[in-house]
């Protein structure tokens, strides 16, 4: 976090909170006296012709509350939330990452399944590779054993699944 981004956050945070100090009472004014006028109206006057311009205060006046409270809340707890953040980050990286490889693990498997090819596992290592790799991508090791046949055969295979020798 450089020097300019801290600055720049500051400046970001008091220009937020101007705009939460004029926007806030701004809305609750307008909102409030929009409703006012809305009880007059329907209440006091029911036959009263007048137009609907309340109800655009009113809508005016909340959305002006919510920009306000949004942007101070984001003014005044940007520190906490930050702080809260870099503490669990971290957890939450880790919880992410899990779950991403897990879920990368899972879809590879389907997406196998779907292509109708099965996944060999390693003999060595455990790792899976595609059914048509030569070298384990995890240990390097072979994954194919030739028989004196010719025949291809996975690695750890004890006997050639073709003429049945002794591999
Ligand atoms: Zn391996
Ligand atoms: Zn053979």
């Amino acid at each position: 976090m450089g020097k300019k981004y801290i600055q720049e956050n500051e400046k970001a945070k008091r220009v937020l909170k101007t705009i939460g100090f004029i926007a806030l009472p701004l809305g609750v004014i307008l909102a409030g006296s929009g409703i006012f006028d809305a009880f007059r109206r329907f209440e006091a006057f029911p036959h009263h012709q007048g137009g609907f311009g309340f109800v655009f205060r009113i809508f005016l006046g909340f959305a002006l509350v919510f920009v306000g409270i949004s942007c101070l809340s984001y003014a005044y707890m940007g520190k906490v939330a930050r702080y809260t953040a870099s503490e669990i980050a971290p957890v939450k990286k880790d919880t992410a990452n899990y779950l991403i490889d897990g879920t990368k693990d899972e879809i590879s498997d389907l997406f196998h399944k779907i292509k109708g090819q099965t996944i060999v596992n390693c003999p060595y290592c455990g790792d899976e590779n595609d059914p048509d790799a030569i070298y384990c991508d995890y240990c390097g090791r072979k994954l194919r054993v030739t028989c004196d046949c010719g025949t291809e055969n996975q690695a750890g295979s004890r006997y050639c699944k073709k003429c049945g020798k002794t591999l």
